[in-house]
């Protein structure tokens, strides 16, 4: 019996020391490296994109990953990632941090560990103008969206009887939109309303009022990471004491934006 015990408490450390093994401590390994490599989006402004003059990428994930590498001391190595890659590139140590307009939710918790949100929004669509009245209006058409997404998931659920058609992001979906070949894509309704911003044909779209979720996002990262997830944790929320979160949302999104308040509302609800 009491062998059994030790075998168990033994059995119980390896596991406890495989994970932390796993893990590792991005917090003391960035330092020692002296750089942060960060999962972002290329092609979703406001949250990362390519910066037509600078040639950079740039966006709210890509100035709050920032705020956070400086606080390290440390520089920030920006990776593209898809919605799809973006936890096996974190898992498989080819990236440090997620910063890619990702929701946290109950199953990706399971396998990566989420920050406080730092930015708020809703599942809606983007459509000829016009087209979709409501939910309805969208049973049995083509439906695009982007691979690993939640959107991929909840609309599923949503319109059971859409075909849901799964990109590997958001701008090739809308271009399907634009030939004609979906009659709606589907994400949060920040990236779509950057979307429509950089659209030429803009006129022609709209993003009715039917949300079918919440997305809160957080930075995600390794599962068991400890020091780091509280790191990160309290710089968000000495960001949101000391104005610099607003100060990062208002230049994305401007000072009126009705995302603010969601947002503010939410990290509060965290803490
Ligand atoms: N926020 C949603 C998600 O994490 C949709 C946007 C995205 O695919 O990055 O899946």
């Amino acid at each position: 019996m009491k062998k059994l015990a030790t075998l168990c408490i033994l059995l119980a450390l390896t596991t406890v020391t495989a994970t932390a093994a796993l893990a590792g401590d991005t917090l003391a390994d960035a330092k020692k490296k002296g750089v942060l490599v960060v999962g972002c989006k290329d092609s979703l402004p406001p949250f990362g994109y390519i910066d037509e003059k600078s040639r950079q990428i740039v966006g709210y994930d890509i100035d709050f990953v920032n705020a956070i590498a400086k606080k390290m001391g440390v520089k920030v190595e920006l990776k593209p990632v898809t919605s799809a890659s973006r936890t096996p590139q974190l898992q498989e140590g080819h990236i440090d941090i997620i910063a890619a307009t990702m929701t946290k939710n109950a199953e990706r918790a399971k396998v990566i560990d989420f920050s406080h949100t730092y930015f708020f929004t809703g599942q809606k669509f983007i459509t000829k103008k016009g087209a979709i009245k409501s939910l309805k209006d969208l049973e049995g058409k083509k439906i695009g969206t982007a691979k690993g997404s939640t959107s991929e998931q909840n609309v599923k659920k949503a319109v059971p009887s859409a075909s849901v058609l799964s990109f590997d992001d958001y701008p090739q979906a809308f271009l399907a939109l634009q030939q004609g070949k979906v009659a709606a894509v589907t994400t949060d309704e920040a990236i779509l309303a950057g979307i429509l911003a950089k659209a030429p044909n803009k006129a022609q779209f709209e993003i009715p009022t039917i949300q079918i979720s919440d997305e809160p996002y957080g930075l995600g990262m390794r599962k068991g990471d400890t020091n780091f997830v509280n790191f990160v944790n309290k710089t968000i929320i000495e960001m949101e004491k000391n104005g610099e979160a607003k100060a990062i949302f208002d230049k994305w999104f401007g000072p009126k934006t009705q995302y603010h308040l969601n947002r503010t509302f939410k990290i509060s609800a965290d803490k």
